[in-house]
């Protein structure tokens, strides 16, 4: 289980990313947040130590899955597990992409066919997008955290049911905290929706800032959507900036939309006139 005292501390920075600091205690709150921040093996310890691979039950429970203390046994954990029956049609586990020790969090909706095949979320096209949009606002991909909601593909990248997504959760929030990353970053309806515990549009719950357990969190389009929709590339990159600013230190308030970025179609609508994407984003949404 995960120490109390960090969930305290997630809840008044997730107070402070929302602008409510009426939340926050007397004294200096840095000084608060620095001393509750706890390791994440910290509770494990004080419970008695996190269990070991080899103890773990069946695939593992919800709680010996939080009590994980490294991101390699969890993704050994996670290589294994028959938890929903994504496990009978999928290739490979597709667990993550990155270093435990980024400061920016990517989270997509669930591997398709390319990352079925290779384990590695976000390849292809869309993945070289993604590559190229995060490098634009700082953001190299070897300094990021890569994974999906889902670690395993549904069968003709048909949507993930709820039961797959209750089954496969405790991998995704262990990996949030074991990574306990400055921003998130959710990519398409689907990862924004089910992170932010809502079914609001993309098109409301971008532009601003959310929070997923206690981590601030910015939701954008999906770079697949941006291949097939070139004009969603600026309103995009408007969002990783807004990410970029927050992982920088810079709690920004809910809604930074302009009033042209108001006019960003929903998913089925037509487009507007794509604007010309920053400079050195010349790809356009066509050759990658
Ligand atoms: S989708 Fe998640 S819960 Fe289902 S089998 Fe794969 S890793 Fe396990």
């Amino acid at each position: 289980m995960t120490d109390p005292r960090e969930h305290v501390a997630r809840y008044l920075w997730g107070r402070e990313v929302l602008d409510e600091p009426e939340y926050f205690l007397a004294g200096d709150r840095g000084e608060l947040l620095k001393t509750l921040r706890v390791g994440p093996g910290a509770a494990s310890a004080a419970s008695g130590g996190p269990p070991g691979l080899g103890q773990l039950s069946r695939s593992g429970s919800r709680e010996e899955i939080l009590a994980i203390e490294d991101m390699e046994t969890l993704g050994q954990v996670a290589g294994a597990c028959t938890r929903c029956s994504l496990h009978q049609t999928r290739t490979k586990v597709v667990f993550a992409d990155g270093t435990a020790a980024a400061r920016v969090l990517c989270v997509g909706e669930a591997p398709g066919a390319n990352e079925d095949r290779t384990g590695v979320p976000f390849v292809g096209r869309a993945g070289q997008l993604l590559d190229r949009l995060l490098v634009s606002v700082g953001f190299p991909r070897s300094e990021v955290f890569i994974c999906n909601v889902l670690k395993c593909r549904p069968p003709g990248n048909r949507n993930p049911l709820p039961e797959e997504i209750e089954k496969c959760s405790p991998f995704m929030l262990r990996q949030v905290e074991l990574v306990s990353p400055a921003v998130i970053i959710a990519f398409g309806t689907f990862a924004a929706q089910t992170l932010i515990g809502t079914k609001d549009s993309l098109r409301h719950l971008r532009g601003r800032t959310h929070v997923y357990e206690g981590f601030p969190l910015v939701a954008t389009y999906h770079p697949a959507a941006l291949l097939r929709n070139p004009g969603w590339t600026r309103p995009s990159w408007l969002d990783l900036q807004l990410a970029r600013r927050i992982a920088d230190g810079d709690h920004a308030p809910r809604t930074l939309r302009s009033e042209d970025e108001r006019q960003v179609p929903e998913a089925g609508e037509a487009p507007q006139p794509a604007q010309p994407p920053p400079d050195q984003l010349s790809f356009g949404g066509r050759d990658v």
